[in-house]
Formats: structure tokens, C-alpha cells, sequence
């Protein structure tokens, strides 16, 4: 018997070809796949018991992610790598996972504003946060000796730049069996590698450097396979999960990291020294200056240069600001770092916006606090572009 030509409806469904070809691809191709397959109940036995490699459901198992997990750890110097659709989806598992009633947070007092918004919104399940200057170690010291279960801070932090002694700091949190978590999207790996200096666990908003184009929001946690075991857990069951295609744009870009970050840290550099001159400048921070007040700890912490923010402090507030971006040509006020293209944010209108103009104050940031991400393009370009600006102050 002739074998019926399958229906349209079946045709549609089941017509294309899932064969891969012969031989390899170079690049990994993009699994957009939410279903997987199996040839039996052995083989689904396998899978779950981790005797093969395989994928079960939605991301569990996809290869663009176990490629850009497998990436990001070796990058960290990690024993594992949790991928997520962003730096604060991270956070959350880790925080949801880890976390019970009572339990106690000891943060830095600069933070990334949504990072302090949801500590402040762990207080309704009973998890509360004390904020303290963690660049000043008795303060830490004094804050564990009350308790606490989780550190967080930031290896630079935004946008003052401070630069965490995460190997001082690690050695408090052990001797007081509390976690270190080290917010390491700044510096990116290619600067610092929290884990090899005691953290245990390091944390990436890979929309910024990792990804460098503006273009992906995707985040990471790195640490322990033990440690977060619960957390990965806690992502696969809620979907934690970035989508194929951003887990393979974030793998592109990654190829690039090293390149990026060699020519952005190096027209930092450049571009921090001569800000620094500038006579209508008033104050630059950038941890490769002598001035910083972190410049020693950034000699020890962090690896092949300072990174590639640079704030800097003029006269003249708001309108100052408009006026020096209205003679920008290439440098665009975005509110977000660690593209390719070189932008400035203003944080008293953005990050900071939420916080009292006091609490502002008291931490020096004021309308005339620019924090600029440098991009790779030609520092003599850059250079040009921000005299111009600064010429309309
Ligand atoms: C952007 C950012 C985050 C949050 O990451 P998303 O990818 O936007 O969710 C966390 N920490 C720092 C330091 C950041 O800059």
C-alpha cells in the first residue's frame, strides 16, 4: 500500500527538515527550541539522571545557553554558570534561593539603584539590609558582628568608582560564615575575576560589557556548583532563562571582550589623565589616577587596566550638562554603559534619581556629576568631541 501524502495541516507542521548537516558549522547555530525529543523512556531516564548530555524542556539543556554558560565560568574561573534574562533576574534567583526570614543583608551603601530597590523590597519577606561604606572595613566588621548571611557590593562601584578590597572583604565574610557577592559588571572579567580573590559568588549584568552593543539584556551568576545548586533550581523552574538568540548574540559579542576592553580602558585612561587637566573639569574619577582615593586597592584587584568609566564633576548644573551635550557630536547621553560607542549618563536624573536630594548631596552627586562609558572609537575623536563640549561651559 502507497503510503498517503501527508494533509497540509500535517505538512505545515512537520515539513521542514530538523536533520543538522554533515559537517560543522563554525559558529553554534541558534536553537530556537522550547520542546525536545527523545527516542525512549531510556533516553528520557538518561537525561534526567544526568548520565547523558540532553535537554529536557524550554532552556534547560539548550546548547546556545550551555555554550554561553560554559563561557562565562571559564571567564570567571568558575566551577558553574547560571545564565538569566538579566543582571537583576540574577540577583533574584540568588536572593529567592538562598534566603529565608530573618535572615540579614550587609550592603554597600553605593549600589546600582535597582539593586538598592530590591534589597529594600526583600523587607516584606522578612529579609532586611543594613547599608554601610564598605570601603571602610571596621564598618563591614562591625555590621557582620550583628549578623548576616549574604555581603553584596560592587568591585567598581557606580558612579563614583570605588574599588572594593575584595580580597580584605572576602576574608571578613569567611571568618563570619557569610556569602560574598561581588556585582562585577564594571570591571567585566577582563578586569577583575571576584572568585579568584574569595567571593563566592560574582555576578555580571552582561548587558553592558559582556554584550557591548546596546543591543541584548542578559545576566550571570557565577560560583560553586553546590553553592548554587538551589538557585539553579530556582531559575529552571521559573524560567529564569535567556532566549536563544540573546545567548547566542551574548557569545558573539564575548569573542570581542578582550579587544573591546584593551582599546576602552586604554582611551579611558587617556581620556581620564587629560579631563584632569581641563580647566573647566573639577574633579575626575577614574581608579587608574593617582588622585583616586582607591588607586592602591585597583593596583591589587584589578587586572590589565582600570575599566572603561570615567565620571567627571563640572560648574554650572543641568543647564551646563545641555549645554556641553548639545555640542557633542558622536558621544550620546544614554542611561546605560559598555558599548562600543562612548555615552554619558547624568546620574542625578537617572540612576541616583530616586534618592533625596540630601542623600544625593551627601554622596557628591550633584547635576554637574557626569559618569561617561568610553568606547573603542579614535581617542583623538573623543578627545575633540569633549573639548568642543566643554568649551560651551
Ligand atoms: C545594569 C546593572 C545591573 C542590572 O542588570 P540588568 O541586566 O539591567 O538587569 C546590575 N548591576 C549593575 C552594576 C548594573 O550596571
Amino acid at each position: 500500500m502507497s503510503e498517503r501524502e501527508p494533509g497540509f495541516g500535517t505538512q505545515d507542521v512537520h515539513g521542514a527538515s530538523t536533520d543538522p548537516p554533515a559537517n560543522r558549522p563554525v559558529s553554534l547555530p541558534v536553537y530556537h527550541a522550547a520542546g525536545w525529543s527523545f527516542a525512549d523512556l531510556a533516553q528520557v531516564d538518561a537525561i534526567y539522571e544526568d548520565a547523558i548530555a540532553g535537554a529536557i524542556y524550554g532552556p534547560d539543556g539548550s546548547p546556545n545557553l550551555l555554550a554561553l554558560e560554559s563561557l562565562i565560568a571559564r571567564l570567571e574561573g568558575a566551577q558553574t554558570c547560571i545564565a538569566t534574562p538579566g543582571g537583576m533576574a540574577a540577583f533574584a534567583a540568588f536572593f529567592f534561593s538562598l534566603l529565608r526570614p530573618g535572615d540579614r543583608i550587609v550592603a554597600a551603601q553605593a549600589l546600582y539603584g535597582n539593586t538598592t530597590w530590591f534589597l529594600d523590597h526583600m523587607a516584606q519577606f522578612g529579609v532586611t539590609t543594613e547599608h554601610v561604606d564598605t570601603n571602610d572595613l571596621k564598618a563591614v566588621e562591625d555590621a557582620l558582628s550583628r549578623g548576616a548571611r549574604i555581603v553584596v557590593l560592587e568591585t567598581i562601584s557606580n558612579p563614583l568608582l570605588r574599588v572594593a578590597d575584595i580580597p580584605a572583604l572576602a576574608a571578613l565574610t569567611r571568618g563570619r560564615d557569610a556569602l560574598l557577592l561581588v556585582d562585577n559588571t564594571i570591571a567585566s572579567p577582563y578586569h577583575c575575576r571576584p572568585l579568584a580573590l574569595g567571593a563566592d559568588c560574582v555576578l555580571e549584568s552582561a548587558t553592558k560589557f559582556l554584550g557591548g552593543h546596546h543591543d541584548l539584556v542578559l545576566g550571570a551568576l557565577c560560583g560553586a556548583e553546590k553553592l548554587l545548586a538551589p538557585v539553579r533550581r530556582l531559575a529552571l523552574r521559573l524560567a529564569l532563562a535567556p532566549g536563544a538568540f540573546d545567548a547566542w548574540l551574548t557569545v558573539r559579542s564575548i569573542a570581542s571582550l578582550e579587544v573591546r576592553m584593551q582599546r576602552s580602558a586604554a582611551n579611558a585612561l587617556a581620556l581620564a589623565g587629560w579631563l584632569e587637566q581641563h580647566p573647566k573639569v573639577r574633579r575626575v574619577h577614574y581608579p587608574g589616577l593617582a588622585s583616586h582615593p582607591d588607586h592602591a586597592i585597583a593596583r591589587r584587584v584589578l587586572e590589565r587596566g582600570f575599566g572603561s568609566v570615567v565620571s567627571f564633576e563640572f560648574d554650572g548644573g543641568a543647564a551646563a550638562f545641555d549645554a556641553l551635550l548639545s555640542k557633542l557630536r558622536r558621544i550620546a547621553l544614554v542611561l546605560s554603559f559598555g558599548g562600543v560607542q562612548t555615552t554619558l549618563s547624568h546620574p542625578a536624573k537617572s540612576s541616583h534619581r530616586a534618592l533625596t536630594p540630601e542623600r544625593r548631596a551627601a554622596l557628591g552627586i550633584h547635576d554637574g556629576f557626569v559618569r561617561m562609558s568610553v568606547g573603542i572609537e579614535d581617542l583623538a575623536d573623543l578627545q575633540a568631541d569633549l573639548a568642543e563640549g566643554l568649551r560651551a561651559l
